[in-house]
């Protein structure tokens, strides 16, 4: 009832001061103007304007008129964009008059009467809104999310199983520790770092392992956070978290689950997508608005970098992307043996067995398991825990809710045998980029994958080095084919990526022999050609007979490499991921392998088939 009453007495208020301002709003017409804008300008032709003050914005000009007869102050109503020309006039008249130019905006009391209805409406909205439960909710929960800031004791070495990310952020911490080396030099320093990862893989505990190891503050905020904030709430966020890390010096800014605000704007992407670029313009413009001096470092979080707005990956902002993949065997022993350091075990616990039990877990898994070992130990009266704890802890983290997927034996089986064909047709074929690294601990929707390292900084490419690409792209399927007797579904993104490719050798390379050494798409393509229906048959047969060709070649090389094959599938099953010199002694030397280009086929295979 008291409420209601105070929102009726701010009503009548607001009534109240609305009739005042539509009063005001009447009788505030234009000054009476002493002479007509005629007169003036014959006055300034006489050289009879001794002074004038032009007002623009009110589109008045005042000042002295002198005549023979003597002199009179003036008045004069012009329009607002006539002012430059009157001015002009004026400077330019026989006498050259003074002319000084004034703005006299409204008064005080214009001002306080024209906003003081929208301010009390404001004040009004507020108010009830506040006094509600939800309003109550809504401010615990704006207090809540302020920007948290922190100096983490977390470093390098709580981290485990992640060298490769490490390695790669250790140029942020060295740079964050002494940035007038760097500054010195003139190196261009990664500004923006973004992680990307499955959840529980250590993404936020890398980011405050930087800003430990370099003893910088550590200023977090969360992409979700900023998403279900009233309009502007989240750029403002933005801002302040920017200041109060400049204010800092040197910095680690963490915006975790960034998708949430960076994901590519779309049309559909419904009420709170002004906010969310809002927020976003708000994290590029400081992004791209860093001194030099400052050693600031943002580092981004994400599951899914792949929805990620192009924009924000551009350089100079998040240009360096850090992998931080779920663990292998060995990674998996390492995270377990640290956070097993904080709790007592018996001499008979291993946690190599452990390890080998826990493939597709995230190092929040295993801390977790470490923890629910313990918890069981303790509930048992036990001082120590002892290998069963650990057993039991897995089943119960792996039926748990949060789990990563795990895959059964036969996937592992496939994903090896399919890794595996990638990995022997790249160390085969001399035109393709030398294997990296081969993993069936997946990495984003992939159960495996290879990542191979260009050997040199190749811009000429021929036509053997496309197609032995390509067969490296082909080489997983032919694999599952060689070896299972059928393809399964997992290769579908090689079959698209290859696709792809065969299609860019025929369309835009020419290197299909029979449709000759021109374009059928991009800027020189001539639509009237490239529709003909005929040519169009053609154009598909020849990128089919591309990747035939290929995938040909890939099946002949697993074949002929099956011993070498299984040697891999054999120890990736044992150990999950291959890089360097393991990878090396069981696909052995490259250099000794045959050479496989077939350049000696071109044209004539080409020729050869119909
Ligand atoms: P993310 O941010 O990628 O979801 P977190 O960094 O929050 O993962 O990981 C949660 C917890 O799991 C960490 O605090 C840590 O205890 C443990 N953890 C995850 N990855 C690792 C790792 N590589 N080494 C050691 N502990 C890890
Ligand atoms: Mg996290
Ligand atoms: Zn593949």
């Amino acid at each position: 009832m008291r409420r209601t009453a105070r929102i009726g007495l701010a009503v009548a208020l607001v009534a109240v001061l609305a009739a005042l301002l539509a009063v005001r709003l009447l009788e505030s017409g234009s000054p009476p103007a002493d002479i007509r804008l005629d007169e003036f300008t014959d006055r300034i032709s006489a050289g009879q304007v001794e002074s004038a003050a032009v007002d623009a914005g009110a589109g008045v000009v005042t000042g002295r008129i002198r005549t023979d007869t003597g002199g009179y102050g003036y008045t004069v109503q012009i329009a607002p964009d006539y002012a430059d020309e009157i001015t002009d006039k004026l400077l330019a008249a026989p006498n050259q008059v003074q002319v000084t130019a004034v703005t006299s905006g409204p008064g005080l009391a214009d001002i306080v009467l024209a906003t003081l209805p929208y301010v009390l409406l404001a004040a009004i909205v507020v108010w009830v809104v506040l006094r509600s439960s939800g309003g109550t909710r809504l401010l615990a929960r704006m207090r809540r999310r302020r920007v948290s800031s922190d100096r983490p004791d977390v470093t390098f070495r709580d981290v485990a199983g992640l060298d490769e990310a490490v390695r790669e952020l250790r140029e942020i911490t060295d740079f964050l520790g002494d940035p007038a080396k760097y500054a010195e030099i003139g190196a261009r320093i990664p500004r923006g770092v973004l992680l990307y990862g499955p959840p529980g893989s250590g993404k936020t505990l890398l980011a405050r392992a930087v800003a430990g190891e370099a003893g910088v503050p550590f200023y977090s905020l969360s992409g979700a956070a900023f998403v279900e904030m009233f309009a502007g709430v989240g750029a403002a966020r933005v801002r302040d978290l920017f200041k109060q890390a400049k204010a800092a010096g040197a910095a680690i800014v963490f915006i975790d689950e960034i998708d949430a605000v960076g994901r590519v704007r779309t049309a559909t992407s419904g009420g709170s997508g002004d906010e969310r670029e809002q927020t976003l313009n708000q994290l590029l413009v400081e992004m791209d608005g860093f001194f030099r001096a400052s050693a600031i470092v943002v580092m981004a979080a994400t599951n899914r970098p792949d929805i990620l707005d192009p924009a924000l990956l551009r350089p100079g902002r998040f240009d360096r992307h850090v992998a931080v993949d779920l663990p292998d065997v060995n990674g998996r022993r390492r995270i377990l043996e640290l956070h097993a350091k904080k709790v007592p075990v018996t001499a008979a616990v291993d946690l190599d067995l452990v390890a080998r039990r826990t493939a597709g877990f995230s190092g929040a898994d295993l801390a977790n398991v470490v923890n629910e070992a313990a918890l069981l130990a303790a509930r048992e009266g036990h001082k120590l825990v002892r290998p069963d704890d650990l057993s039991e802890a897995t089943e119960r983290v792996l039926a748990g809710p949060e789990r990563s997927r795990v895959l059964s034996d036969t996937e592992r089986l496939v994903t090896a045998v399919h890794e595996a064909g990638h990995a022997v047709c790249g160390h085969a074929l001399p035109g393709a980029h030398r294997v990296d690294k081969v993993s069936i601990v997946g990495r984003g929707s992939a159960l495996g994958f290879t990542t191979v390292l260009p050997h040199d900084d190749r811009t000429l490419l021929t036509r053997t080095e496309y197609l032995d690409e390509l067969t490296v792209l082909l080489g997983g399927r032919a694999a599952e084919e060689v070896v299972l007797g059928e393809p399964t579904n997992g290769a579908s993104d090689d079959l698209a990526r290859a696709t792809r490719k065969a299609r860019e050798m025929v369309c835009e390379l020419g290197m299909s022999a029979k449709l000759g050494p021109r374009t059928f798409t991009g800027d020189d393509a001539d639509p009237a050609v490239a529709v003909s229906a005929e040519l169009a048959a053609e154009i598909d047969r020849e990128i089919g007979a591309t990747v035939a060709e290929a995938h040909a070649a890939a099946k002949a090389i697993v074949t002929d490499r099956r011993d070498i094959l299984d040697a891999v599938v054999t120890r990736l099953l044992e150990v999950e991921a291959l890089e360097g010199e393991d990878l090396e002694s069981l696909l052995g030397s490259r250099s000794e392998l045959g050479l496989l280009g077939r350049s000696d086929l071109w044209p004539a295979a080409h020729e050869g088939r119909t």
